[in-house]
C-alpha cells in the first residue's frame, strides 16, 4: 500500500529585479513542488524559464483569492506541494499571500517559509534612516481622504516608515506627506537590484522639487525618517493640565485626541485627563 503524501504549503521568495537574488532553497522547492501558485503567471514563467523550472502555473491573486485560496489549501490537503510566489520578493508583503496562510492555519495544513528578499527590507537598509525601529505601512489608501488620514496618523510616529507607492502616484503621496508632516528626511530607493537603482537622499520638499521636474519611472520604495525630537515628548510639567490640553487643541488636534496625547505625555490615564477639557472653548470636533 503506497504511503499518502504529505502536502505543503511554501511561502517562496522570489527576487526583487536581480533574478540571482534567489536561494538554493527556494530553487529546490520550486523544482520539487506539485503546483507554482503566482500572482502573475506571465512574470513568474520568466523566472522558472531563467532557471529550467518547468511546473504546473496556478493563479493567485488579489481578485480571484476567494475562489482560488480553497482550491489550493485543497491541493495541499490532497497532500501535493504547492509553492506560492509573490510576482517579487516575499509573498505576503503587500499582497494576498497572509490571506491563505491564514486559510492554511484555519485548515491545519502544514505551511513553511523559504525566505527572500523584500523590496521593504531592501529600501529600510539603504536608506540610512535607523533600523532598529521601522513601521511599514505598503501601498498607502488610494482614497485622498483616507490616504490623508492615515498620514495624519504618522504625525508622531518616531520609527522609521517604509511605505510602497506606485510611479503615477508618487507626487501626490509626495506631496501629501509634505503638507501634513512639514519637512523631513526622505530616502527613495528606485529599482532595487536592477540596472538602473537609485536611492535618493532628500528633504520633502526637495523630493516634491525633484518629481515635478522628473516624471518618476521604474518601482519604488519610499522611506521616512521617523520624527527624531518628537516635540509632544517635551518636558510639560512646568504647565498645567489645561494648558498642556490648549497647546494640542491649537496646534489642531480633536478633544478626544489631545486627551489621549496628554494622558500620554503625562502617564496618566485618559480619565484623569477628561475632566480637565470640559469647558475647554478650543475644539476642532
Ligand atoms: N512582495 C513584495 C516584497 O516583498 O517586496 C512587494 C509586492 S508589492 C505588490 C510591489 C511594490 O514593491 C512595488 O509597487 C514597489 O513599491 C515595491 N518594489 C518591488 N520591487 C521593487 C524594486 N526592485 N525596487 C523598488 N521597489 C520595489
Amino acid at each position: 500500500m503506497s504511503e499518502k503524501k504529505q502536502g505543503c504549503l511554501y511561502l517562496c521568495g522570489t527576487p526583487i529585479g536581480n533574478l540571482e537574488d534567489i536561494t538554493l532553497r527556494a530553487l529546490r522547492i520550486l523544482k520539487e513542488a506539485d503546483y507554482i501558485a503566482a500572482e502573475d503567471t506571465r512574470h513568474t514563467i520568466k523566472l522558472l524559464n531563467h532557471y529550467e523550472i518547468s511546473k504546473p502555473l496556478l493563479s493567485y491573486h488579489e481578485h480571484n483569492r476567494r475562489e482560488k485560496g480553497p482550491e489550493l489549501i485543497s491541493l495541499v490537503q490532497k497532500g501535493f506541494k504547492v509553492a506560492l510566489v509573490s510576482d517579487a520578493g516575499m509573498p505576503g508583503i503587500s499582497d494576498p499571500g497572509a490571506d491563505l496562510v491564514a486559510l492554511a492555519l484555519e485548515a491545519q495544513i502544514p505551511v513553511t517559509v523559504i525566505p527572500g528578499p523584500s523590496a521593504s527590507l531592501s529600501g529600510l537598509v539603504l536608506s540610512g534612516f535607523s533600523t532598529k525601529r521601522f513601521a511599514f505601512e505598503g501601498f498607502l489608501p488610494l482614497a485622498k481622504k483616507d490616504r490623508k488620514s492615515l498620514i495624519m496618523s504618522l504625525k508622531s510616529e518616531e520609527r522609521t516608515i517604509v511605505l510602497y507607492e506606485a510611479p503615477h502616484r508618487l507626487l501626490s503621496l509626495l506631496q501629501d506627506l509634505y503638507e501634513i508632516l512639514g519637512d523631513r528626511r526622505i530616502a527613495i530607493a528606485r529599482e532595487l537590484t536592477k540596472i538602473y537603482e537609485e536611492v535618493l537622499h532628500f528633504t520633502l520638499e526637495e523630493a516634491v522639487r525633484h518629481y515635478k521636474e522628473n516624471t518618476p519611472r521604474g518601482e519604488f520604495v519610499v522611506i521616512l525618517e521617523g520624527l527624531k525630537e518628537n516635540p509632544l515628548k517635551r518636558d510639560f510639567s512646568g504647565i498645567s493640565i489645561e494648558e498642556h490640553l490648549k497647546e494640542y487643541l491649537l496646534s489642531g488636534m480633536s478633544k478626544k485626541e489631545a486627551v489621549k496625547q496628554v494622558a500620554k505625555d503625562r502617564n496618566l490615564s485618559k480619565s484623569q485627563v477628561y475632566p480637565f477639557s470640559v469647558g475647554l472653548d478650543i475644539d476642532n470636533n
